[in-house]
């Protein structure tokens, strides 16, 4: 069981879109889930689509979704998203802190503001305050690339010296955490402290480097992400590796994965990552497969591949499958699982807790396997 970093904790949400708690056990709360989010890739002023996008995310399991706010048509088309949608929304707000006040006034559930570009302190105030006032929680996102500042550089190494080594890491380090500091102090002289923190990086050394840092002098929770991690071929690996290291260290409230693809695979993969280290409780089937070797006599790839999809549509509980491609070895590594197939010489047999029910030819897998599966998943909801 991984023992979380005790944080504030904030909420976001309301009825119709559902409740977020983000973070918590310190302050007298109770952790909240590592929640999910993603962020639109669409325009958010093309109504129709933006809410046909955060419905597929919402139900691929997002528990919040961002939305970009560039210009006032986005945030205009906002009053219209909203009602319409069933997930917090938060609006990623950049150099105009006004679209982060229009916002708050269509209804958002929580502001992204990026230090780096809006930093005028009477700007930051005017919208901390309408926050206070909707009791909205803000996220400071101090992404590497909109931080450093290259005039500022050396000043700040300076004024840090010896805190940081004298590296790629430590010049980050030491600009990110001085623009928190400097950030944080007009929240808290306005006595907000509906704050999550987050610290992007494409590098994942840079990444694990920077959150264990703030997770040592801050306490509010922590928003983890790889920024612009690339393709989902590589970007899952770019990804998982940090955050999973984070996660498993107890560091870490809220995740967002980012691909250069659909952002369904973001909020998937998040959550399977979650499931991994038992953050959350899974839902739906938790599938297994071996990888194959020269004993195999049907096309496993293809067929772990339909049962993913068929079982994703058709089971809700997190029964354990396995698919295997021989009775040789994979009764043995299959232990455990609920339901199991096991192939071979154009046929499967399926188990159902390790009892033999079935030998059915290879087109007939698939069927048989689901029938199995809904059948063993009545019977545990009959209890
Ligand atoms: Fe090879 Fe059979 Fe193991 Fe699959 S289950 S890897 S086919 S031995």
């Amino acid at each position: 069981m991984i023992q979380r970093r005790p944080t504030r904790q904030v909420t976001l949400g309301d009825e119709q879109h559902g409740i977020v708690k983000i973070g918590g056990g310190a302050h007298g709360t109770q952790p909240a889930p590592v929640s999910i989010q993603t962020m639109t890739a669409g325009y958010t002023y093309e109504i129709d689509t933006c809410v046909a996008e955060i419905n597929r995310m919402a139900a691929a399991g997002a528990d919040l979704v961002r939305v970009a706010v560039p210009m006032k048509k986005d945030t205009e088309a906002l009053k219209q998203i909203i009602p319409q949608v069933r997930v917090p929304i938060v609006a990623d707000v950049h150099f105009h802190f006004q679209r982060a006040l229009e916002a708050i006034e269509a209804g958002v559930h929580k502001i992204r503001l990026n230090p780096g570009n809006i930093s005028d302190k009477k700007q930051v105030a005017e919208v901390i305050d309408a926050c206070k006032e909707k009791k909205l929680p803000i996220r400071i996102g101090v992404n590497e690339g909109s931080i450093i500042e290259r005039k500022d550089k050396q000043k700040r190494m300076k004024e840090l010296g010896g805190v940081f080594s004298n590296d790629k890491h430590g010049h980050f380090l030491a600009i990110m955490i001085a623009k928190l500091e400097e950030y944080l102090e007009i929240f808290y002289e306005r006595d907000f402290y509906d704050i999550v923190i987050s610290a992007k990086s494409p590098d994942p050394t840079l990444v694990v480097a920077a959150y264990t840092e703030i997770s040592k002098r801050f306490d509010h929770p922590l928003h983890l992400g790889v920024t612009h991690a690339g393709p989902k071929e590589t970007g899952t690996i770019r990804s998982v590796v940090p955050l999973g290291h984070l996660l498993a260290s107890g560091i870490g409230d809220t995740v967002r994965i980012s691909y250069a693809n659909d952002p369904v695979y973001e909020v998937e993969d998040g959550l399977e990552m979650l499931y991994c280290l038992e953050l959350r409780e899974r839902k739906g089937v938790d599938l297994i497969a071996c990888p194959t070797c020269g004993r195999i006599q049907v096309d496993l790839f293809t067929l772990v591949q339909e049962v993913r999809e068929t079982l994703k549509a058709e089971i809700e509980l997190p029964i354990k499958v396995a698919v295997m491609g021989c009775i040789v070895n994979g009764p043995g590594e299959a232990e455990g699982a609920d339901v199991a197939i096991f192939a071979g010489d154009r046929r499967g047999i399926i188990y159902v807790q390790g009892q033999k029910v079935a030998n059915v030819p290879e087109e007939e897998i698939l069927a048989a396997l689901l029938a199995e599966c809904k059948k063993f998943e009545a019977k545990v909801k009959a209890g």
